[in-house]
């Protein structure tokens, strides 16, 4: 029998820095070089999530692509949010869903309307028969490097995508999840160590922490578990359509410890592990997916 090769985790995914490209937000992975791995060819699902029903926000691309793959693998039907615009990568997520034999719905629309919140709970409740998985994976991310260029409009989105779009699903959703509904928000290492160009995003994605940590206490009787997934630098959409400087591309996550960047496909086992009863005792913690760089 051929003996499974250990793999390493600094030559495993891309190494290299990425050349310069832009798109105009949210961006499309399908038009990205190289295209972040999501797992669409290696993740391996093992049941852990048999019979459960989730929906995932951002679900088209990066880490909620990464998130709804694996879930599928895993054994849950998914539901997806996205934007209108981001129809082509959401299309490709459908068909991984259904490859893997399980119910895809999906429901575009903008996180920063609060009435969109309520109808995408409600659509994917009936359509998957439920909800006791929410993955909370969206985000607005602007790079800006200088605070008198941050137009109110900006810093206002940033926080109804990023954190009022958590508290609007969350509130929802709550009357449908049931004893071990499980929700995963995504906060970001921005939140611990940030950038001078990400201020209003760094903010926002402290916010969520602290809104994680605080749900999960008032869950805690209810029997729902909230947990966060702190990621460092994944390449992703968002990264190229205005999330950095183009400048800062090339380089991007080579100063981390593993001299690279992170690809989605590295989250999935985290946002699983968080959405399953394998962490039926863990609540209120944020679990950083840095290469490094550690959160804290
Ligand atoms: P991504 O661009 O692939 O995913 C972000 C998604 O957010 C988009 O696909 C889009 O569907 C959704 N979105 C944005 N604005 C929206 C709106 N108004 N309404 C509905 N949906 C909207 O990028 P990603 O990096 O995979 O981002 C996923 C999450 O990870 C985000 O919360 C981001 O802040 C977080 N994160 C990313 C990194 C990184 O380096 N890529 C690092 C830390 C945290
Ligand atoms: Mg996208």
């Amino acid at each position: 029998m051929e003996k499974k090769k250990i793999r390493n985790p600094l030559t495993e995914y891309y190494t290299e820095g990425y050349p310069k490209q832009e798109q105009e937000a949210p961006g499309v992975q399908a038009d990205m070089t190289p295209k972040p791995d999501c797992g669409e060819y290696s993740y391996k699902g093992n049941n852990r999530l048999e019979g459960r029903k989730a929906l995932v926000t951002g679900g088209d691309s990066g880490i909620g692509r990464a998130a709804a793959i694996a879930f599928a693998r895993e054994g849950a039907d998914v539901a997806i949010n996205y934007l209108p615009s981001e129809q082509r990568d959401a299309e490709e997520v459908a068909e991984w869903i259904k490859k893997a034999g399980r119910k895809v719905v999906l429901i575009p629309g903008d996180l920063k309307d609060e009435e969109f919140n309520k109808e995408m709970v409600e659509k994917a409740n009936q359509e998957l028969g439920g909800l006791d998985i929410l993955a909370l994976v969206a985000g607005k991310q602007v790079a800006t490097e200088k605070i008198e260029d941050m137009t109110t409009e900006q810093l206002r989105s940033t926080f109804e995508v990023n954190v009022f779009s958590l508290f609007w699903t969350v509130k929802a959703a709550l009357k449908y999840l049931p004893a071990g509904a499980t929700i995963v928000t995504t906060s970001s290492i921005q939140a611990y160590q940030p950038s001078a160009i990400l201020a209003d995003y760094a903010a926002s994605k402290s916010a969520i922490l602290a809104a994680t940590r605080a749900l999960a206490k008032q869950l805690a009787p209810k029997g729902i578990r909230v947990n966060c997934v702190g990621p460092g630098p994944i390449w992703t959409a968002l990264e190229i359509s205005g999330g950095q400087l183009q400048e800062n591309l090339p380089d991007f996550g080579q100063d981390t410890p593993l001299k690279r960047s992170g690809q989605p496909v590295e989250l999935a086992g985290v946002y699983v592990f968080l959405a399953s009863e394998e962490s039926s005792y863990v609540t209120a913690e944020i679990y950083g997916v840095t290469g490094g760089n550690h959160l804290g």
